[in-house]
């Protein structure tokens, strides 16, 4: 959690965050921005969520795409978590992280042969389920599976119709959406899977968005996945799991979301009343786990006056955290080294980042007299560094970790002659 020392400097997982730049780290001195996370209190989210689940069997299989560093799968890893992947480079970093195959899912709308060779080829047998979501995709993975002579372990992607109380772009569960399966197709699919002696069908699941502040939603479409469960078991074997999916909110400063515990109480509860408790209840959280304990900091470069508006330009831009230019998202800014001004008071600054787009914008936010010499985007764990660019031959930004109140790992810009190189070669 970010707190404040006595001086009012940002601590983050017990480091003070103006520390990890003043001083030397491995020789050289971390430059801004730089990503920041307390993995610690990552670990702590995933064991929280696990506990709501009481003795229902489950899988915590984390999204990789939140945020896919080495140093928090292992730890999620090590904590129980499995991974949710979409693509063949997030499964071959969650094999080598050490992720076993049987507690991986891959989802994705246009997997490649070579993706869907390596899912089922992993392991013993095949990853825990590939995310099935077209009744096309049933015959390509019989081919596939067919060629290199294993059984393709599948679970079925679901739209069940409702419409997540989300940002339109990160809804996916309602009919329009080109995730999933439509519960009209269900029927076709179950048929492609008839003729598919290569397919094993082991589970159902959907995954209706993400920033859910509420549970309503998303236990509706759980009961939707119960009920096909149910009906699917009373003509064919035992199904092993039911996914519902990830989406969890977390509080960007504009209101408490319903607690990820109380989301595997609600499935724990509907999936026990089916009588389908020997399932493994399955969840995909990436946000939840990550999205708090993450904060991107930065260095102001310059201050300019244009009429009555005062901008406060930093060296974090849309390239190192898209989230604001890409859903209006908004995150709450902070000085790094001084407490923030009380609420309603101090000067308002638009706070915006290097990049040569009118979108690279942070938003509105209070600072007092001078401004900040460097500042903290706070919630910035998940969807952050992953969807981090070039753009504008701008490096990536570095990450550092914290575990046990220290740095425990750091992972520096690559700068930007690798990319001069990249593009000139
Ligand atoms: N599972 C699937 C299939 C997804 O598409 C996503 C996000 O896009 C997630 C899980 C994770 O969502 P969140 O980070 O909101 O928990």
């Amino acid at each position: 959690m970010l707190t404040r020392d006595a001086r009012g400097a940002a601590v983050l997982g017990g480091v003070r965050l103006g520390d990890l730049f003043d001083v030397a780290a491995g020789g050289e001195a971390v430059r801004t921005p730089a990503y920041v996370y307390d993995v610690d209190a990552m670990v702590a989210a995933a064991r929280e969520l696990g506990r709501g689940f009481g003795p229902q069997s489950h899988l915590i299989a984390y999204a990789v795409k939140a945020n896919s560093a080495g140093v928090i799968l292992r730890a999620l890893a090590e904590a129980g978590c499995g991974a949710d992947v979409v693509s063949g480079g997030e499964l071959g970093l969650a094999l080598a992280c050490g992720i076993s195959p049987d507690r991986i899912l891959y989802s994705g709308v246009a997997k490649q042969d070579p993706e869907i060779d390596r899912a089922i080829g992993a392991g013993e047998r095949g990853i825990l389920a590939l995310e099935i979501e077209s009744v096309e995709e049933i015959a390509r993975v019989e081919a596939r599976a067919a060629a290199l002579g294993r059984i393709a372990r599948v679970s079925l992607r679901i739209k069940p119709g409702i419409v997540a109380d989300t940002h339109a772009h990160i809804a996916t569960g309602h009919d329009e959406a080109k995730f999933g399966i439509a519960q009209a197709d269900v029927p076709a699919a179950f048929a492609a899977l008839a003729a598919a002696p290569h397919v094993r069908l082991v589970g159902v699941g959907s995954h209706i968005g993400s920033q859910l502040m509420r549970a309503t939603e998303y236990l509706a479409a759980a009961d939707v996945l119960i009920e096909l469960a149910r009906e699917r078991e009373t003509t064919h074997a035992p199904l092993e799991l039911v996914d519902f999916g990830g989406g969890f909110g977390i509080d960007y400063g504009d209101g408490s979301p319903t607690p990820p515990g109380e989301f595997a109480e609600g499935i724990s509860a509907r999936i026990a009343r089916a009588g389908l408790g020997a399932r493994t209840a399955v969840v995909e959280p990436g946000r939840a786990l990550v999205g708090a304990h993450g904060v991107l900091c930065a260095t102001v470069v310059m201050t300019k006056r244009s009429g009555d508006r005062r901008w406060l330009f930093i060296d974090a831009g849309m390239n190192d955290l898209l989230r604001p230019a890409l859903y209006g998202a908004r995150h709450h800014i902070e000085p790094l080294d001084q407490v923030p001004p009380a609420p309603g008071a101090g000067r308002p600054w638009a706070v915006a980042g290097p990049v040569c787009e009118s979108s690279d914008d942070f938003g509105e936010h209070a600072f007092d007299d001078p401004p900040p010499a460097r500042v903290l985007i706070r919630d910035a764990g998940a969807y952050g560094y992953t969807m981090a660019s070039e753009y504008n031959g701008r490096p990536l930004p570095a990450e550092i970790f914290l575990r046990g109140g220290r740095m425990v790992a750091v992972t520096k810009s690559r700068g930007i002659a690798a990319w001069i190189a990249d593009r000139s070669g």
